[in-house]
C-alpha cells in the first residue's frame, strides 16, 4: 500500500472522530436528526481546524444509506465513495483555482439535473472567499432558491472577505482553534498507532507549536516521525524542527526578571545555534511572559491560558517570585521590541538589545514593599503620629529600582501608619536591608514641594488629579479613607446589601493593618459582624486597597476609640514638624496632606 500522509490517513470520517469542535458537531448532528439541515452552510476558522473535514462528514451523513442509524455509517456504498474521493454527486471545488464566473455557471448547469446515484447533490467549495465578485453574484441566485436536491457547503479562513449577501444566505459555523489538550490526546493516539514513542514534553512542544491547528500539528508529527525512528524526545525536536521547549522560555523569563542579562544572552545564543527562527522565538517568549502576567493577576488562569496543568504550576511558581510591576515591565519591553525583531535583518541582535534593555529594567521593587520595610524599621515602639504623606505629582515614586535607575514620574499616595521614634541620620533604607539605598534616597529629593504643615487640608477632599492615577496605575496600595466611596462602589458591584450596610458607617479608620469601620448604632453593623460576612468584606478590602488589611466592624461606644479625629489642631501641627516625619517627607519627596492622632497617644 502506498504511503499516506498522516493528515489524510487520520482524517476523521465520522462525527465522533472530529478533534475539538464539540459544539459545532452537536449542532450539526441535531440538525441531521431533526432533518432540518440548511441548504447552504459556511464553515469558517483558521487553517487545519476541520472545516472541509466537517463538510465532507456532513455530505456523507446526508447521502448515507443508513438514515436510521447514527450517520454517517462510514461503510455503505455512498459513504465509501465519498471516503475514496470518487462520489459522482459530491462536487468539491477549490475556490482558489476555480474562482471565475464560468466555473460557477458550469456548476449551476450541472446542478439542474437530479443526482445520479444518491439522494442529494452536494457542493463543497473550499476557500470560498477567493471567488470573484461575478462568481459570487452568479452563485447568489442559486443560493436564494436552492434546488431541493442540492446542498452547498462553503469553507473559508477569511470570513470577512465573503460578501454579506452570501453570508446572510448561509447557516454559519465558526470552528475554534483546537484546545491544547484535545491536540495532545489526538497526537498521542496517532503516535501509538504508528508505533512511535514520543515523550510527553516533545508532544507538548508539537501541540503548542500547532497553535490550535490539527493539520499543522500533523505535519510536524510527520516530519519528526520520518526523522526520529521509534522514540522521540525534546532534543530531537530542537534539532530537526528548530522548536524550542517551553523550559527554555521559563529559564529565559526567569533570567530577565532577575535582571541576569548574561544568562539571557547565553540562552539566546543556544537557541540561535539550534537554528530557531528568532521571530518565532521572540513571540514564544512574549507568550510566556503573558502567561506569567495572567498567573499573577487571575484566580483562574486556566480559563485564559491554553497550557497544561503542569505548566500552570511552573508559571505560578515563577510569577509568585516577582511583583506585578516587575513582570509587566519586562513584558512591555519585550512587547515593544517583538515587531522590530520580526522586521530586522539582524533579528538576533535586535533581540540581544531587547534583553539588555530588559536587564536594565529588572529587579523593580514596588514602593509599597519599600515603605513596608521603612515602616517596620521605624516602628520600634508606638508613637502618636499617623501621618499621611502624599507624593507630589512630578516626582512621586511608584516603584524604585534596586539599581537606582530613574523612575517615571507618577502620582502616588501612600499612607504611613506608624511611627517614627528617633531621628535617623542614615538614608532611610539602612544597612541590613538588601535594597540599595541610592534608589530610595535619590529620585524624590529634588524639586519636591516643601513639606508644609497643612492640617486644614485634611478635611478637604483630595483633588481628583491626585487620586485618579492611583487607581489606574494600580499601585501597591490605596489609602483607605479617601477612597472609601469608591470602595463602597466596588462592594456594590459584588454584594449590594453589603454596600448599603457600609453606607451607614459613621467612620472608617485604618491603622496598623486594621481597617476599622465604626457605626453609631450597634444594630446597623450586626450583619457585617457575622464571621462569614466579615471574611468576605476583608477579601473585598484587600482586593481593592491592595494591602493586607484586617477588617474590624465596631459600634461607637462599645469601645472608647471614637474621638481620635478631634484632637486639637495645635498638636497635629506639632506632629508635622516631628523630625522623623520631616525626614520621611524629605526622603520620599512627598508632603504631609493630613495628620491623624490616634488612641496610642494616650
Ligand atoms: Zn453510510
Amino acid at each position: 500500500m502506498s504511503y499516506l500522509v498522516l493528515a489524510r490517513k487520520y482524517r476523521p470520517q465520522k462525527f465522533q472522530d472530529v478533534v475539538g469542535q464539540q459544539a459545532v458537531v452537536r449542532i450539526l448532528r441535531n440538525a441531521l436528526r431533526r432533518k432540518r439541515v440548511a441548504h447552504a452552510m459556511l464553515f469558517s476558522g483558521v487553517r487545519g481546524v476541520g472545516k472541509t473535514t466537517l463538510a465532507r462528514i456532513m455530505a456523507k451523513a446526508l447521502n448515507c444509506h443508513h438514515q436510521d442509524e447514527d450517520v454517517p455509517c462510514d461503510h455503505c456504498s455512498s459513504c465509501a465513495e465519498i471516503k475514496a474521493g470518487n462520489a459522482i454527486d459530491l462536487h468539491e471545488i477549490d475556490g482558489a483555482s476555480n474562482r471565475g464566473i464560468n466555473e460557477i455557471r458550469e456548476l449551476q448547469e450541472n446542478l439542474r439535473f437530479l443526482p445520479t446515484n444518491e439522494r442529494y447533490k452536494i457542493v463543497v467549495i473550499d476557500e470560498v472567499h477567493m471567488l470573484t465578485v461575478e462568481a459570487f453574484n452568479a452563485l447568489l441566485k442559486t443560493l436564494e432558491e436552492p434546488p431541493p436536491h442540492v446542498f452547498f457547503m462553503f469553507a473559508t479562513t477569511e470570513l470577512h472577505k465573503v460578501p454579506v449577501t452570501i453570508l446572510s444566505r448561509c447557516q454559519r459555523y465558526e470552528l475554534r482553534r483546537v484546545a491544547l489538550n484535545d491536540l495532545l490526546d489526538f497526537f498521542a493516539r496517532i503516535a501509538v498507532s504508528e508505533g512511535v514513542k514520543i515523550t510527553d514534553g516533545a508532544m507538548e512542544i508539537i501541540a503548542r507549536e500547532a497553535d490550535g491547528s490539527v493539520r499543522d500539528g500533523l505535519s510536524l508529527l510527520e516530519q519528526i516521525f520520518s526523522f526520529g525512528g521509534e522514540s522521540i524526545c525534546e532534543d530531537d525536536l530542537t534539532q530537526v524542527l528548530g522548536l524550542v521547549d517551553g523550559r527554555v522560555f521559563n529559564r529565559l523569563a526567569a533570567s530577565l526578571l532577575a535582571g541576569d542579562t548574561g544568562q539571557a544572552l547565553t540562552l539566546l545564543a543556544e537557541c540561535y545555534g539550534h537554528g530557531m527562527n528568532m521571530k518565532r522565538f521572540s513571540f514564544g517568549l512574549l507568550q510566556y511572559l503573558r502567561g506569567l502576567m495572567i498567573c499573577k493577576t487571575c484566580r483562574n488562569p486556566t480559563e485564559l491560558l491554553d497550557v497544561s496543568d503542569d505548566e500552570i504550576t511552573v508559571l505560578q511558581a515563577l510569577a509568585g517570585k516577582y511583583s506585578i510591576e516587575t513582570i509587566t515591565n519586562i513584558f512591555n519591553i519585550v512587547f515593544g521590541g517583538v515587531d522590530e525583531v520580526g522586521r530586522s535583518s539582524y533579528p538576533r541582535m535586535a533581540l540581544e538589545m531587547l534583553f539588555v534593555k530588559a536587564g536594565q529594567a529588572g529587579g523593580v521593587v514596588p514602593l509599597a514593599g519599600l515603605l513596608g520595610r521603612l515602616d517596620s524599621m521605624l516602628a520600634a515602639e508606638p508613637r502618636p503620629a499617623v501621618a499621611e504623606i502624599t507624593q507630589t505629582e512630578n516626582n512621586g515614586v511608584p516603584q524604585i529600582k534596586a539599581e537606582s535607575e530613574a523612575v517615571p514620574p507618577v502620582a502616588e499616595a501612600v499612607k504611613i501608619d506608624s511611627a517614627p521614634l528617633e531621628p535617623v541620620q542614615e538614608p532611610v533604607v539602612a544597612a541590613g536591608e538588601d535594597i540599595d539605598s541610592g534608589g530610595v534616597a535619590n529620585p524624590a529629593a529634588q524639586g519636591s514641594e516643601p513639606a508644609v504643615p497643612s492640617p486644614e487640608r485634611e478635611a478637604a477632599p483630595p483633588p481628583p488629579e491626585q487620586l485618579e492615577p492611583v487607581r489606574e496605575i494600580s499601585p501597591p496600595s490605596i489609602p483607605v479613607e479617601r477612597n472609601w466611596p469608591e470602595f463602597i462602589g466596588h462592594v456594590k458591584e459584588r454584594k449590594r446589601w453589603m454596600a448599603s450596610a457600609l453606607q451607614l458607617a459613621e467612620k472608617v479608620d485604618e491603622r496598623a493593618g486594621e481597617l476599622v469601620i465604626k457605626f453609631d448604632d450597634p444594630a446597623e453593623c450586626l450583619i457585617l459582624q457575622d464571621v462569614d460576612n466579615l471574611k468576605l468584606l476583608t477579601e473585598f478590602a484587600q482586593d481593592f486597597f491592595q494591602k493586607e488589611l484586617m477588617v474590624k466592624v465596631t459600634a461607637v461606644g462599645s469601645n472608647g476609640e471614637d474621638d481620635e479625629l478631634d484632637k486639637p489642631m495645635e498638636e497635629r501641627r506639632a506632629l508635622t514638624r516631628d523630625p522623623v516625619v520631616e525626614m520621611v517627607v524629605d526622603t520620599l519627596g512627598g508632603e504631609v496632606s493630613g495628620v491623624r492622632t490616634g488612641p496610642r497617644s494616650r
